[in-house]
């Protein structure tokens, strides 16, 4: 099988490239995926796989493709598909300048590889559907939409569909330059940085600026409330991060402003690290305000605890991928965190809680920036590797041995 599924995929390398680049072409952030999810429908519809909406209310982005082959595990993949509110670059350096593929929409780019992610899942879909009749068990792959922001796990996972699941993978391709100590073409990770995102609020009194005892600013309170957020960061040991994004506030140069608007985020090494300083950043934000008699609204817009990788499938993936007869090779790393956050530990979470296996993996590629720069490409391929990786494994588990 492994011979075949080389040769399959060795045909199909074009396709798999001129796939990635049309996702290139049209990237959509978090929950306007729209005419991505249409373009992953119209490529699976031929291909017999089942295709469900998500059980996101109000949501009609992303979706889950189903194979059922009879009895047997459950196994999901899951590929996440949106793209970030970056202008790509225009240097005649960057790959998409120069094989023209440029993102065709100005203010958004795939600037994180999710076009990539989308390719490897489609592919892997075309080339199991190949083997189908081989297959025992099932087979799902979720097309999961608003991963940036960590918002779009919680609801998935929160609606029961991951509760059957047997066996998920999910995975991010990263620049090798961040993981020089892989030596193979994959890395089973053991931890990654929780997050919390937070939208926060600061509400005082407008009046004209000549008679301010009749209103209340939020400036001061906005401005003393930066220092004391920063300050809970600054001893660098403590493992957390934290970054204020974006802050809005007043209308005009003569009125008092009564409101500010910020967008918050709170990374910690593990969850706890990350829960203790998201509880100490909510105790700041509401102790300033009752300080400066400001209101405060306080929102959690998006989360994701730190992946988890289980053990037996983490030793199973290493097992499988240390035959040195195939095309893609593990890197039999003992702890190896994924250096940014992800929202697919909620689906992990949930498939764990209800005892099945989980892993997340990291496909170290050579890349002309790190992730979420303007002029982030990858070197395709690892698009091939990829798809190998998930097509061999989801065969090491469903493949119907009794035929
Ligand atoms: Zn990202
Ligand atoms: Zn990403």
């Amino acid at each position: 099988m492994k011979d075949i599924l080389a040769e399959e995929l060795l045909q199909h390398e074009n396709e798999l490239i001129r796939l990635r680049r049309s996702f290139h072409r049209c990237p959509e952030t978090a929950w306007e995926e729209v005419r991505t999810t249409k373009m992953i429908r119209d490529y699976l519809t031929p291909l017999g796989f089942t295709l469900k909406e998500l059980p996101v209310e109000d949501r009609t982005t992303g979706l889950l493709a189903v194979s059922d082959c009879g009895p047997g595990p459950v196994i999901t993949l899951r590929f996440d598909i949106d793209g970030l509110p970056i202008q790509e670059s225009t240097s005649v350096s960057h790959l998409p300048t120069t094989e023209q593929f440029r993102s065709e929409t100005d203010g958004r780019m795939h600037a994180c590889g999710h076009d990539g992610h989308i390719a490897i899942g489609l592919m892997t879909a075309k080339l199991l559907s190949m083997h189908r009749d081989q297959l025992h068990g099932t087979l799902q792959i979720l097309f999961q939409p608003a991963e940036e922001g960590c918002r779009g796990a919680r609801p998935i996972a929160e609606s029961g569909l991951m509760n059957t699941t047997d066996i998920f993978l999910a995975g991010h391709i990263v620049p090798a330059s961040q993981y020089p100590e892989a030596t193979g073409d994959f890395i089973v990770t053991d931890g990654s940085l929780a997050t919390t995102k937070l939208d926060v609020r600061y509400r005082g009194k407008a009046a004209h600026a000549a008679h301010p005892q009749d209103g209340l600013s939020v400036m001061p309170g906005v401005g003393s409330l930066l220092s004391r957020l920063y300050a809970l960061t600054e001893d660098k040991t403590s493992n957390t991060i934290l970054n204020v994004g974006t802050l809005s506030a007043g209308t005009n140069r003569n009125i008092l402003a009564d409101l500010a608007s910020m967008e918050i985020e709170v990374r910690g090494k593990n969850t706890e690290k990350n829960d203790l300083l998201t509880d100490m950043v909510i105790r700041t934000i509401q102790d300033t305000a009752r300080e400066f008699s400001l209101q405060s609204e306080i929102q959690i817009a998006g989360s994701a605890p730190s992946l988890k990788s289980t053990q037996y499938l983490t030793e199973e993936l290493n097992r499988l991928f240390q035959d040195s007869s195939l095309p893609v090779q593990t890197s039999p790393l003992k702890s190896t965190a994924f250096m940014a956050s992800e929202d697919a530990a909620h689906l992990m979470e949930a498939v764990k809680s209800h005892g099945g296996e989980a892993a997340y993996l990291l496909f170290p590629a050579s890349t002309s920036a790190v992730l979420h720069q303007p002029d982030y490409t990858f070197d395709e391929a690892v698009l091939t590797k990829a798809v190998y990786f998930y097509c061999h494994t989801a065969l090491h588990f469903l493949e119907n041995t009794d035929q």
